[in-house]
Formats: structure tokens, sequence, C-alpha cells
């Protein structure tokens, strides 16, 4: 089955919308109050609660929590790194009806494709795609590389604004963060409210570490992203994903040459 399966309509090339506009639709501050948390059975549940007895739940009995709960109204984010192909293992043993999706920013490496095309022959699932405006018409409306002079609002235009469409129909959706990521991960919970997006949130591997993904990436034959194998701990798109060099922080490739840690998808 394919792995890249559908892009959503939407209406496109309108310049109306400017990059820095497009950057502060990524800004938190304009999000909608947290949805009452229901259980499986419909009862309306603590969200502080739950966050605290998931806090101690492992990343499976997590997920299969949030399938219960949540299902259909659940989406799994994949970045075809290491981290999802645990994820995208875990939801499938979990429930083979599991809900995936990817944003294609046009920019991403061969071998993040290849990644998604094994892991799709394996389960047999589909990743849903969301995109963007193509980058002929981000050129014709903003500049050339328009990722060198403005990133955020290149991340805007190609992460968020996908995301939003991605989510617009969830009421949860699993990310594959990890605390070990970065300092402006540190304190990621494991589930709580999105103010960014405007839905709950599961981040079922929070503490989990390298070795901890890597073993299990390991112990189930796992397909996994071959870039990780050539200096790259943490890939994005082609024009801002560095291999870091020795020593230096795993997200430290990612646009290094710039005052900008994250694409805008996590808040
Ligand atoms: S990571 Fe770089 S190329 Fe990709 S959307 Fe963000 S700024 Fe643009």
């Amino acid at each position: 089955m394919s792995g890249a399966t559908r892009t959503p309509g939407r209406s496109r090339g309108s310049a109306a919308v400017t990059p820095s506009e497009r950057k502060n639709s990524a800004t938190p501050g304009k999000a909608k109050q947290p949805t009452l948390l229901r259980d499986h059975a419909g009862e309306i549940v603590d969200p502080v609660a739950v966050a605290a007895e998931l806090e101690a739940m492992d990343a499976a009995g997590a997920i299969a929590w949030a399938l219960r709960t949540f299902q259909p109204r659940l989406y799994f984010a994949t970045s075809f790194q290491k981290t999802s192909s645990v994820i995208i293992d875990l939801a499938w043993r979990a429930s083979p009806q599991a809900r995936f999706f990817y944003l294609d920013t046009d920019l991403l490496f061969e071998e993040t494709y290849t990644t998604r095309d094994a892991l799709a022959a394996r389960y047999g699932v589909t990743f849903d795609r969301y995109s963007g405006i193509s980058l002929d018409q981000q050129t014709a409306l903003y500049g050339d590389r328009l990722w060198d002079r403005q990133p955020d609002a290149c991340c805007g235009i190609r992460k968020v604004e996908p995301m939003r469409q991605a989510l617009s129909g969830s009421d949860c959706w699993v990310s594959g963060i990890r605390r070990v990521d970065s300092q402006t991960r540190a304190g990621a919970a494991k589930f709580g409210w999105d103010r960014r997006f405007g839905l709950w949130k599961l981040n079922p591997l929070a503490d989990w570490t390298d070795q901890d993904v890597w073993k299990y990436i390991n112990d189930n034959q796992l397909p996994y992203n071959p870039l990780h194998d050539a200096g790259y701990p943490s890939i994005g798109c082609t024009h801002c994903t560095r291999p870091p060099g020795n020593g230096l922080a795993a997200r430290a490739g990612r646009w290094a040459d710039a005052h900008k840690t994250e694409c805008g998808l996590h808040g």
C-alpha cells in the first residue's frame, strides 16, 4: 500500500497572507480553552489526574489508553525519524486501525520517503499526507529561498498550516517528542492540552532515552531512517538539517545557521 495517499483540498496561491502573518499563525495565545475530557465510557474525567496517571504509564499503556479514549479522533504524527518507527509499531500493535499522518514540506530527504514506504509496507498502513503551497508558489509569493531569509515564515507555510489542517478533525494527537531532545522539550508532559492547536496531545515517549529508542528498534527489527547511521540524530528538511558533529546536541544540526530551535509544532 502506498505511503503517501492524501492531500486534503485547500485553497492555494492567495497573496493575501504574508510570511509574517503565516508566522503569527503559529504563535500561541489565540488558543482554544481545553475541551472536557471524557473517558471511553463517556464520563467526564479530571485531566490533571489523568495526566498524572499517564506519567507513570509506559508508552504502550499510554497509547492503548489514548486509543480507547479518542479513537477514531486520534491522530498519530509521523516524521519518519527513529521515534516514528517506535510509535508506529506500538500503535499498530494496539490497533491496526490507528490513524497516521505526516507533513510533507516537499523538502524532505529521499531517505525519509523510503523510510515512509518501508513502514507502510511492513504494517500495511496509510500515512495521510498534508502539505502547503508548492515551492514554486512560495517563491512567486515570497521570493527565493525563504528558508534562508525567514525560516519561521517558511515553517509556518510548510509545516504549521498543514498541521492545522491535519489536526482539525481530531480530539487528540500523538507526538514522538522526548525530554532529551532539547532544553525546550525538557519539561514536556506525557499528556496535556495543546494550546497551539487546540486539542489534547500525548507524548508517549517523553521519558525515553536514545538507548531506549534504539533498543526497541533493534529488538523488534524495525525499519528506520538510514540517515541516523550517517550522522543525523535529528532529521527535518534538506535545507535546514545537517549532521551536528561530534559532541554537539542532537538538534544542533537543525537550523544551525539561524536562531531557531523549533519549527512551531510543539509549544
Ligand atoms: S525546516 Fe526549513 S525548509 Fe523546512 S519548512 Fe522549516 S524553514 Fe522551511
